[in-house]
């Protein structure tokens, strides 16, 4: 496909979501400003990135590597480390994300504190949740993470926590999907209690789940395949 075509597709798809975002919003009476999409990126050919980066500046990505090596060609974009995070790869991360969204143990944390200190820098991350409780995905059980944050075990310098993520099952029916995004709206009020800072940050939603989740209060929709809707290679 042409540029052009392309850049008209995307902008096309782009509209399209932040349509829906807005009418999400107006049904559940939250501020449309609060929310923002996060484009992942991660199955996308390097020529839509490269148009994409015309429209648009956050961008997600799972794989570390990945993540570098397109942010090493687009350093003006914003990018997210929305996918599972070894220890090996920490410091690569830091050098090139702004924000971690898939913090999913405290061994994860103590390693990322550990790093940013050494960088001299302030770590932004959400913790990851599996408040479906599917053995499947990884993540924080309510339980662990409460109980965590209530020894003090969140509490490094170098870190600054900035709210929760998670993943809804796939095909589930949507009062399921909706009890998972609210439990962890639910969650996160717990814990900023708990920790007593504010978590501004609740990631949830995809391309299936997206207009769901900002009824259930998300601030960061991950939203992939829906953007590249219609593209070809
Ligand atoms: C791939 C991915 C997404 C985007 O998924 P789509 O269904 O393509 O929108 C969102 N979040 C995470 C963690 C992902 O790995």
């Amino acid at each position: 496909m042409m540029s052009s075509d392309v850049l008209r597709q995307l902008q096309k798809n782009l509209a399209e979501i932040d349509d829906r975002i807005h009418s999400a919003c107006e049904r559940s009476n939250h501020a449309a400003d609060d929310v923002c999409l996060v484009a992942v990126t991660k199955y996308a050919d390097w020529h839509w990135v490269e148009c994409l980066a015309e429209l648009y500046d956050h961008f997600g990505e799972n794989r570390p590597q990945q993540l570098a090596d397109r942010r090493g060609l687009l350093p003006e974009i914003n990018w997210h480390l929305i996918g599972q995070l070894q220890r090996n790869k920490v410091r690569t991360v830091l050098e090139n994300a702004c924000l971690i969204h898939s913090v999913d143990s405290l061994k994860l944390m103590s390693r990322i504190a550990d790093v940013a200190n050494q960088m001299n820098v302030r770590a932004q991350v959400l913790l990851q949740c599996n408040v479906s409780g599917e053995e499947s995905k990884s993540g924080f059980s309510e339980e662990a993470i409460l109980a965590a944050a209530s020894e003090g075990l969140f509490a490094r310098e170098s870190v600054q926590i900035q709210g929760l993520m998670t993943m809804a099952p796939a095909r589930a029916p949507e009062f399921e999907i909706r009890r998972v995004f609210s439990g962890l709206r639910v969650l996160k009020d717990k814990l900023a209690e708990t920790l007593q800072m504010p978590l501004p940050q609740l990631s949830m939603g995809m391309s299936g789940d997206f207009e769901i989740a900002v009824e259930e209060g998300a601030t960061l929709v991950r939203v992939g395949s829906r953007l590249f809707d219609g593209l070809n290679s």
